[in-house]
Formats: structure tokens, C-alpha cells, sequence
């Protein structure tokens, strides 16, 4: 196995590409769907049961692990690889983006935010300084620099505004990531909805230079048409030869979109928190297991699935354990949630390699179209 990080394309169809990168913890084949382990779990599925579904990589949220249980005691006990059982690639966020979405009494300076935290109110502070320190400290694959993402819309003085800051961001956090073979230091492009200015940030992003390239900034409000209207052009201004991170999408259909725009990589809450919130994904579109009509219902949620919910259970019984309350209902939708988004970046690897992805996109909207099985 490799001792450096690296990125091979092997097959592209249009815009899309199809590859993999190489960490010393192994292989991500790209396009890649990270499942969020926000507090060093992803919510109601054990580390092999994310495996089995296919992930080759996890996400871990800095914000969260530097407040509880802090990043320090993380790297006492072994790192968050050892301390979450998950030898796997892993890649942690900076901070940043939920340090604006959730702590209180933020203060932002050119040196970083200050700000209360949101679990017991202690004080605390991010800099690009200290979220490599807390990224190294945590041992993660792939680390993000530090930077500040308005929420959209917003007027293009602060889109302006907050995106040189973070190219300033971006430069310190190079620094202060230093040499570290094996782990891979990622840049993030901000800029808005505005072309130049996105292609401002990539001029200076890879001036600076990093091993892979996120588009920030989209999936904060703008919709899909305005996102996919800035993935037209985007991914574009990045070096063909790095990965590319979409970060916090989506919908199944934003990631089949976005592949079509050429995105290597993904990540989003929506597979685990559908699942524990009765909603299910599926090939036929969303699927609300709440409803009534699934009650008698004794097929599987969906019957092309190979997944425990769909392959052991029916729809009346996951209907039942959600309406009670029981556990194993987030356990079984989260599970064929995340199986289902890995079958889906499977199919669209295969389709690329194969120089078939407009079909396979056109069946894939085809079948959502139909929806679901009709009722018994
Ligand atoms: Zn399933």
C-alpha cells in the first residue's frame, strides 16, 4: 500500500471523472460518498456496517469533537481512527462552516472566530493555526483548510469580502499544515454565486497549492439550479489532475448532477438523518415510511435493494418499529440509506468507466419519476 496520498484519473464521460485516491489507510475510489460521523459515529450504524455498505471514507466535524470530547484527549487515546475503530481514510472539516451554523456569540477578526460553545457556553477560539493543530491532533487523512462561508444570499460585498479572507485563511493554513506525507491538505474555493470571483479564489488556492480542491460555499440556501448554474463553470477553474470535493451535498439527484459537472467527492447528513426521521431513499425517490399506507404492506422498501432493511424486513415493519419508537428503525433506514447512496456512486463510477453516463443518468431520473410502488 502507498505511503504518500495521491489522485489517478482512470476513465472520464463528458465532464465526469472516475479514479480513485490513494492514502496510506487506503483506497478511495471516486466518485465517493462520505457518510458524516459528526461526533466520531455515524448515528445509529456500527464502523463495519458503514463498510459494508461500501463507504471507503468517513467525515469527522472538528467543531464538534473539539468541544466534546476535545481533540487532545482524541489524540491521548490513539487518534480518532483507533478511538472511533474505523482504520479507514477519514477527513475532518475545519470548523469553520459550523462554528457560523451553530456556536453562540461569534466574533470574526482577521485572526478567526472566537465564540461560545453550544454544549456548556466555554469560550473558545478557531484560527487556521489551531484547526490544522486540532485536524493533526484528531489524525485525520484529508484536512480542510480553515475558512468563512456566508450564508446565501448575500450581497456581493460580504461574498467579496469573506472570500479574500479565507484565500488569506488558506495561505496560513498551508503554513501551518507544513510537510506531513501521507495526509492530504485540501483548499476550498468560496466566491458566491459570482464567476469571477470563484475564479478569483481558484487563481489564489492554487498559487498557494494543495492536494485537492473543495467548491465551499454551495448547499447554503441557493438551490439546486443556482448550484448546478455555478458547477457549469467551477469545477473548471480547478486543476484537472486533483480531486474535487462538493462540500455538504446532497439529494441524490444533486450528486448525479454535480458527477455530471465533474465532482470526485461528496459528503451530507441527509442518508443518516432521513433514516432516523422515518425517511427512506430510494431508487423510486424519497419514501416516507410514516405514512399509513405502508402498514399492511408486507413487500420490502424496495425489492432491488441487497441491503438488511429491504432483504429481511417489510414495509410494515418498519412502519411499526419507527411508529414505536424502537431503535433498530434508525439502525435499518439509515443502513439502506447509506447502502442505497453507495449503490448509487457505484453505478455512476461503473457508468463513466463505461462512457455511459447520460444514460444511466436518464434512467436514474426515469425510474424517480415513476415513484413509488403503488399501494397493495
Ligand atoms: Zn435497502
Amino acid at each position: 500500500m502507498t505511503r504518500r496520498f495521491g489522485f489517478s484519473i482512470h476513465a472520464t464521460d463528458g465532464r465526469a471523472r472516475t479514479g480513485a485516491i490513494e492514502t496510506p489507510r487506503g483506497e478511495i475510489r471516486t466518485p465517493a460518498f462520505m457518510p458524516v460521523g459528526t461526533a466520531a459515529t455515524v448515528k445509529a450504524m456500527l464502523p463495519e456496517s458503514v463498510r459494508a455498505t461500501g463507504a471507503d471514507i468517513l467525515l469527522g466535524n472538528t467543531y464538534h469533537l473539539m468541544l466534546r470530547p476535545t481533540a487532545e484527549r482524541i489524540a491521548r487515546l490513539g487518534g480518532l481512527h483507533r478511538f472511533m475503530n474505523w482504520d479507514r481514510p477519514i477527513l475532518t472539516d475545519s470548523g469553520g462552516f459550523q462554528v457560523m451554523s451553530l456556536a453562540e456569540l461569534r466574533k470574526l477578526t482577521e485572526e478567526g472566530v472566537t465564540f461560545r460553545s453550544h454544549v456548556d457556553g466555554a469560550r473558545h477560539s478557531l484560527t487556521p493555526e489551531r484547526s490544522m493543530e486540532i485536524q493533526r491532533l484528531l489524525g485525520s487523512d484529508i484536512v480542510m483548510c480553515f475558512d468563512e462561508c456566508p450564508a446565501l444570499p448575500a450581497d456581493r460585498a460580504r461574498i467579496e469580502q469573506s472570500m479574500r479572507l479565507s484565500m488569506r485563511w488558506a495561505a496560513r493554513s498551508r503554513e501551518a499544515f507544513g510537510d506531513r506525507p501521507g495526509h492530504a491538505l485540501f483548499g476550498i474555493m468560496q466566491g458566491g454565486l459570482e464567476r469571477d470571483l470563484r475564479e478569483e479564489s481558484a487563481e489564489s488556492l492554487k498559487a498557494i497549492g494543495f492536494d485537492g480542491y473543495a467548491v465551499g460555499g454551495l448547499a447554503v440556501g441557493e438551490g439546486q439550479e443556482a448550484m448546478f448554474g455555478v458547477l457549469d463553470y467551477a469545477p473548471g477553474f480547478l486543476p484537472q489532475d486533483k480531486p474535487r470535493y462538493l462540500m455538504g451535498v446532497g439529494k441524490p439527484d444533486d450528486i448525479v448532477g454535480a458527477v455530471q459537472r465533474g465532482i470526485d467527492m461528496f459528503d451530507c447528513v441527509l442518508p443518516s438523518r432521513s433514516g432516523r426521521t422515518g425517511q427512506a431513499l430510494t431508487r423510486m425517490g424519497a419514501v416516507n415510511i410514516k405514512n399509513a399506507r405502508h402498514a399492511d404492506d408486507p413487500r420490502p422498501l424496495d425489492p432491488e435493494c441487497s441491503c438488511p432493511a429491504c432483504t429481511r424486513y417489510s414495509r410494515a415493519y418498519l412502519h411499526h418499529v419507527f411508529k414505536a419508537g424502537e431503535i433498530i428503525s434508525s439502525m435499518l433506514l439509515t443502513w439502506h440509506n447509506l447502502h442505497y447512496y453507495q449503490e448509487l456512486m457505484q453505478g455512476l463510477r461503473d457508468a463513466i468507466a463505461a462512457g455511459r453516463l447520460a444514460d444511466f443518468a436518464a434512467s436514474f431520473h426515469a425510474r424517480r419519476a415513476e415513484g413509488d410502488l403503488p399501494p397493495v
